[in-house]
């Protein structure tokens, strides 16, 4: 088998809010082809434009080649060899940032494609399962003008999510930092405030994480805060400072009274060695297809386990990324749970009709996906109402949807 093209699709959500802190609002969507008629399916979280003119553009010289072009010709079966073509053959442009997030959504649609061509799912090529259901958890994203209405659509959630079957969350919430909602500003304390009255919403058997993204500067500020949650039993704490704080997290991994998470951001297993050996922390939360896909995310998972770390992969994407994550989490025995929205969950459209996932859940568990590849179906009506027909600069607000 050959692959014969590499098709990328930017697709943007028609309600998308530059303001929102929220990547389910585009996606770079990669079919790769073959001359045996299978396709294989990847996405990946990053820029799109970014990361199609990554694939797309042409090479130059022998350390600066180009994606599309070394992948025309190649078997698509042979994941890991192809993974090392790409990164060397683009080692000057690439090693990290968005041609790995490329190479992350290519990789993925590679496992893909090998599990329709053997007639197995990506879990069995993976090593096989370890377990019959994967525990998903809910991220919650609350709205609000004001800290009062943030903080009471925060519980709502939280009831909601406990409502329709699951049994972990994980609270999204950040009054201040870079990334909070709407420019909301609010007091640690009042923080502290709303994860409590999320707890005592949910009561004391469900698990909760909370994600703070990137709140605090100094590692001081962040423990004398969240040292006041120790009581809320918290799983994780989500990347309390910023991600190249590395000493700071190694400070709170070590003194805070819960487990420190990061890792939605890095791309390759060395960002990951870095977080883990310098940044000490507890919980990785490799993107497959920002990492590097499957590939490189199965080998972050080894690495994690050998340093006795639990993985918990980010996924923010559609189906596409949540099968993706499924199938690992199946392989692993140090992965707790995924995160996993289902669509009607969510208020993005792209994650609503854009891919079918043949992947339901029941009591709180989602049974494995059992179809060959990924299982998963595109809906390649929803792709052409999204994407984004291009022009030269064009950006979310200025490129027309083929509606
Ligand atoms: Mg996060």
């Amino acid at each position: 088998m050959k692959i014969t093209d590499v098709e990328c699709h930017i697709v943007v959500d028609p309600g998308l809010r530059e303001d929102a802190t929220s990547s389910a609002q585009d996606d770079l969507i990669v079919i790769v082809r073959t001359d045996e008629g299978i396709f294989g399916v990847g996405e990946t979280d990053t820029g799109p434009w970014l990361a199609k003119a990554a694939i797309e553009a042409p090479g130059s010289h022998s350390m600066a080649q180009g994606v599309k072009e070394l992948l025309i010709g190649r078997d698509p079966l042979d994941t890991s060899a192809i993974w090392e073509t790409l990164y060397t053959s683009t080692a000057m442009s690439g090693r990290r940032g968005p041609v790995i997030c490329a190479m992350g959504a290519i990789d993925m649609a590679l496992w893909d494609i090998k599990g329709k061509a053997l007639g197995l799912p990506v879990y069995k090529l993976l090593g096989g399962a370890l377990k019959e259901s994967i525990t998903p958890y809910a991220s919650l994203q609350p709205s609000g003008g004001t800290v009062q209405e943030y903080g009471d659509s925060l519980v709502a959630w939280a009831n909601r999510a406990a409502e329709y079957g699951f049994e972990a969350a994980k609270l999204e919430c950040t009054l201040g930092g870079p990334y909070n909602h709407e420019g909301l500003q609010g007091t640690d304390e009042e923080m502290t405030d709303i994860i409590r009255d999320c707890r005592r919403a949910v009561g004391p058997e469900f698990t909760l994480m909370v994600d703070v993204q990137y709140l605090w500067y100094d590692a001081k500020s962040a423990l004398r805060t969240i040292s006041k949650w120790e009581g809320l039993d918290i799983f994780f704490v989500e990347t309390p400072l910023r991600i190249d704080n590395l000493e700071g997290y190694a400070f709170l991994a070590r003194e805070a009274p819960m487990r420190i998470a990061a890792g939605e951001w890095q791309t390759t297993r060395f960002e990951f060695i870095d977080l883990m050996d310098k940044g000490q922390i507890d919980v990785v939360q490799p993107d497959i297809g920002r990492v590097g896909g499957l590939t490189e995310a199965m080998r972050v998972c080894n690495l994690a386990q050998d340093r006795g770390r639990l993985v918990v992969p980010h996924c923010w994407k559609t189906a596409i990324g949540i099968a993706a994550a499924a199938h690992l989490a199946a392989v692993l025995p140090h992965c707790p749970f995924i995160e996993f929205l289902p669509s009607h969950l969510c208020d993005s459209q792209l994650r609503a009709e854009l891919v079918e996932l043949l992947l339901e859940m029941e009591e709180g568990s989602l049974r494995l996906p059992d179809k060959p590849g990924l299982g998963i179906e595109l809906n390649f009506d929803a792709l052409d109402k999204f994407s984004i027909e291009e022009s030269a600069g064009d950006s979310p607000g200025q490129g027309v949807a083929n509606q």
